[in-house]
């Protein structure tokens, strides 16, 4: 009887927001400016990711180049090469399913078009909200890949 008692009130942790499916993918950060490189590291590494930094679109390139990545965080404004041109690169690479999410402090609509007509396919606003970044990411790393 009484370990009816226990089981009725043993808690189901089970399915209960399990990072399981998204940590450990590996992240490449694209982010020219310093203090939000380190914010957004410290928030992705928390949530159980690896990450790869690039401080510019052609380092970026050269990454992706090298290694195998989940998905990218594209800084918009950024020198030598800024985060719309680095995507239409990207893309024109062939990596045509890697999630690539910008990063903007525009949050006018004919901006976020930039982003989507240069191929990403979401963008997440700064400045950054932790709980914001990581649902937007979980969410295209939990996205179907598309046959
Ligand atoms: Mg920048």
């Amino acid at each position: 009887m009484s370990s009816d008692f226990r089981d009725k009130e043993a808690p189901k942790r089970e399915g209960t927001s399990s990072p399981s499916k998204t940590a450990g993918k590996c992240i490449l950060l694209v982010e020219d400016d310093k203090s939000c490189q380190k914010l957004s590291q410290c928030i992705l590494i928390k949530a159980g990711f690896t990450v790869k930094l690039a401080e510019n679109g052609k380092q970026a390139l050269d990454q992706i180049r090298q290694d195998v990545f989940d998905l990218i965080l594209m800084d918009m404004q950024m020198p030598q090469m800024d985060g719309l041109a680095a995507t239409r690169e990207i893309r024109n690479l062939g990596f045509k399913d890697l999630p690539i999410l910008g990063l903007t402090a525009n949050a006018f609509a004919s901006d976020r078009q930039r982003c989507l007509d240069a191929g990403m396919n979401d963008w997440i606003t700064k400045p950054i909200s932790p709980k914001a970044m990581i649902e937007t990411i979980n969410e295209w790393l939990n996205r179907p890949i598309p046959a």
